[in-house]
């Protein structure tokens, strides 16, 4: 019989293959957790993640490590000799600051590293679906990779409830979510619209949306629905 732990791991493993195929992740970069529910362990505070060091593009079950949230085990259960994600600290203090978050991956994504390298933050006010898909993106000052400050630092931006993804200053992404679905698309959006801002300046010019625009948007992006009447909104007004 199939059980949850095993559709997890598998859906954990689909994730890294179809972020690979969208040229997420070169080489062994990046890494993806997603929290196990009570039901799958024997401790509720479990998180499922990759290994330190495999390309998410073959990644099989079989790979995956468990790690508790408290980091008792910090060389993580079920690693068949391989050692968790150097990023672990970070995924495990995310977790335990944000009780919805269900789902997290770290990716080097070439426009969100570019974005990372260049020092300025996340231009907002530009297009819809950033606006209520991602919200305000915080760029997080650069510390070592792997270290316990960096850990501190994303956990401590991404702990406030609106922030669905952000960038690590000289290093790439990280977004998070209920679902892997949902870290994943929010990923690929935070790409998506990095690279339209930097064709954007390429162009040399920017008409952002008005502030009434933005006000509709905000709301859509609270509710989780459009606001009513907000399609009767004229933009010329
Ligand atoms: P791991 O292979 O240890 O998960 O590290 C990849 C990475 O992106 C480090 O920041
Ligand atoms: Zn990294």
């Amino acid at each position: 019989m199939v059980d949850r732990f095993d559709i997890l791991g598998h859906a954990l493993c689909d994730t890294g293959h179809y972020l690979d195929a969208r040229g997420h992740f070169a080489g062994t970069d990046g890494n993806i957790s997603v929290r196990l529910p009570a039901r799958c362990s024997r401790d509720a505070d479990r998180v499922m993640i990759t290994p330190s060091g495999v390309r998410k593009g073959r990644i099989e079950p079989s790979d995956l490590c468990v790690m508790s949230l408290d980091m008792t085990d910090p060389r993580g259960s079920n690693c068949r000799g391989r050692v968790p994600s150097s990023e672990s600290k970070m995924h495990l203090a995310i977790y335990r600051g944000r009780s919805d978050v269900g789902a997290i991956i770290h990716a080097h994504s070439p426009y969100s590293v570019a974005w990372a390298c260049s020092g300025l933050p996340v231009p907002e006010g530009l297009h819809p679906e950033a606006e209520v898909h991602l919200g305000t993106v915080p760029v997080v000052p650069y510390w070592m990779p792997g270290s316990v400050r960096v850990a501190a630092q994303v956990a401590r931006t991404a702990r406030s409830p609106d922030t669905t993804c952000l960038l690590m200053a000289n290093h790439g992404a990280v977004a998070f979510g209920r679902t892997l679905d949902e870290a994943a698309d929010r990923l690929d959006m935070l790409e998506a619209y990095l690279k339209m801002v930097v064709a954007l300046r390429q162009i040399g010019a920017e008409d952002p949306l008005s502030a009434r625009n933005l006000d509709d948007l905000r709301k859509w992006a609270k509710r989780g629905s459009q606001p009513q009447g907000a399609d009767e909104a004229d933009p010329e007004d």
